[in-house]
């Protein structure tokens, strides 16, 4: 950069008055080798770039050089910048639209270090505080009015800039702070962006004129038949959102209308559960092994892969919706050669350091890469069926890539689980987030139509700890998760200790059907070089 080399810092007028001789003071003092003139009017501004500013905006020390610096290392013509609140929460970090045109602030009230936050991006629109383009550009499109509605403004401006094709960077280390703001999440609330946002943020598409847009998925089309087994007796349950839930009589199976999921990949970005795990692998490696876990959740499948790698030269093993990847590192420990198919491309990066010889990737359709093997001895899927869009699909893509006497290990959420029947269902089981709920018959009902050797499908223990665990994550019962900004920590909690054992007694009375989980070992029909069915006689279900 050379020192002529001219920025035009324009500050625009905000609803709090306030002098802004303090904005100008810090980017003075910025240590930066161009120069700098403040105005309060685009049009009357010289700089090669011309940066928008509010009053109120108070930028990080680096700011300047950050919001600039992208102009000189690319053929950017815009940079946005990302704006945080008192309590270093998201305001701003990029806009996208749904089918109705309606803009969403992405990210907004999530801490300011989320994934998603934190990478440069392309957006159709940004924020117009800390907005920085350059000047040719903003003249070509005819300016911006800052006596005007700046909302209204500021998505003229990105659809303009859309049409001729010049790219919008948001950048994650040009950061300003806004004191007068703060930004809350309701608590107890899952935060998903609806469908379209995602659509028209991927598409690379603005659209500003509402008349031109049809609302196509306003209306749902009402059901006739169960999605499962076609049957005609469904009853309506209720209607959460934009979904409504039918219950089917015949296999049991409640189902949501429509059957759309959310994006997962972009929830695992912006979801604080799932960004946690990924930073707590090792704390929850340990909490996966323990036996106790979700009472005893992953002995039986432990078992069960441990068993078919002494039985098999050289294993392999397919797990669909891996999440963190406790169970394929399981799988990678026992000498299985291991694959897996996840929406989250978070995980799967996860997954590729952790697990250098396993092949992994994200995809939100059932299909198996061209370099992998056809056909594998295991294929494992933990709580991912209740999320899909097509159950059927899913399980038949299942068995159509198990080896004759491959096996299948199938978890999901049981229905009538205590907690479930007799309480509450919790959020987490509700579509968006689950779109399908299961009890014992219906997942039995899906897997009989498949010619397996042996199969069984069976609810976890029912468990004191049940009680607890109203929002669907059930703990060891003497343990409690505590979930802070960065750690998970593992307390006792000796108070219930002593009431545990007495329910303990109470529950262990309670058949499997009321298990938080239920569980489906299946072996395929074909040639068998071990039988599961004796196998699991062996090991002691109680
Ligand atoms: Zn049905």
């Amino acid at each position: 950069m050379d020192s002529k080399f001219l920025v035009s810092i324009v500050i625009l007028p905000s609803l709090v008055d306030k002098d802004y001789r303090y904005i100008k003071d810090r980017l003075i003092y910025s240590e930066v080798d161009f120069e700098l003139e403040f105005t309060d009017d685009p049009r009357k501004s010289n700089g090669e770039i011309v940066i928008f500013l509010s009053s109120v905006d108070l930028p990080e020390r680096d700011w300047l050089i950050n919001i600039v610096k992208p102009f000189f290392e690319s053929d950017v013509g815009v940079v946005g910048s990302k704006i945080i609140d008192k309590n270093e929460k998201i305001i701003h970090a990029g806009i996208v639209f749904d089918k109705d045109s309606n803009p969403y602030f992405i990210y907004s009230g999530l801490d300011r270090n989320f994934y998603g936050t934190n990478k440069y991006r392309y957006f159709n629109c940004l924020y117009y505080e800390g907005l920085a383009i350059k000047r040719n550009i903003l003249q070509d499109i005819g300016g911006f009015n800052v006596e005007t509605d700046l909302s209204a403004e500021i998505l003229k401006l990105c659809y303009l800039l859309n049409q001729k094709g010049i790219r919008l960077l948001y950048n994650p280390k040009a950061i300003i702070y806004r004191e007068d703001r703060e930004i809350k999440l309701e608590k107890n609330k899952m935060y998903y962006f609806p469908q379209d946002d995602i659509l028209f943020y991927q598409q690379d598409t603005v659209q500003v004129d509402r008349s031109l847009i049809v609302r196509s998925y306003n209306i749902n089309l009402p059901i006739k038949k169960c999605i499962l087994c076609n049957n005609v007796n469904i009853s309506f349950i209720e209607s959460i959102g934009e979904y409504d839930i039918y219950k089917c009589s015949n296999c049991g199976l409640e189902f949501s209308n429509p059957m759309k999921a959310p994006n997962y990949n972009l929830l695992w970005e912006i979801a604080e559960d799932y960004r946690h795990r990924v930073d707590n692998w090792d704390n929850l490696y340990k909490i996966h092994k323990d036996p106790n876990y979700i009472e005893g959740y992953f002995s039986i499948p432990l078992e069960i892969i441990r068993f078919v790698s002494r039985m098999n030269e050289n294993p392999n093993l397919l797990e669909i919706g891996f999440g963190e990847g406790l169970f394929l590192y399981d799988a990678y420990d026992l000498g299985f050669d291991v694959y897996g198919i996840e929406v989250s491309s978070i995980a799967v990066e996860l997954a590729k350091k952790r697990i250098l010889s396993g092949k992994f990737i994200c995809s939100r359709s059932f299909e198996i890469p061209l370099d992998w093997p056809k056909e594998f001895d295991v294929i494992a899927s933990f709580e991912v069926l209740e999320h899909l869009e097509d159950p059927i699909g899913f399980i038949d893509f299942i068995y159509s890539h198990l080896k004759p006497g491959g096996i299948l290990i199938l978890c999901l959420p049981n229905r009538n689980r205590i907690g479930a029947k007799h309480g509450n269902i919790g959020i987490m089981d509700n579509p968006p987030h689950h779109l399908t709920r299961w009890e014992r018959r219906t997942l039995e009902y899906i897997l009989d139509k498949y010619p397996w050797h042996f199969r069984r499908v069976t609810g976890t223990k029912p468990h004191f700890n049940i009680i607890f665990s109203s929002e669907g994550l059930s703990l060891p019962p003497n343990i409690i998760l505590t979930i802070d900004n960065k750690n998970i920590e593992l307390k006792s909690f000796d108070i219930i200790k002593l009431w545990r054992n007495f329910f303990d007694k109470l529950f262990s009375y309670l058949p499997r059907d009321y298990g938080r989980i239920l569980q489906a070992f299946c072996q395929k029909a074909g040639k068998i070089n071990f039988d599961l069915k004796e196998f699991l006689e062996n090991i002691n279900l109680e």
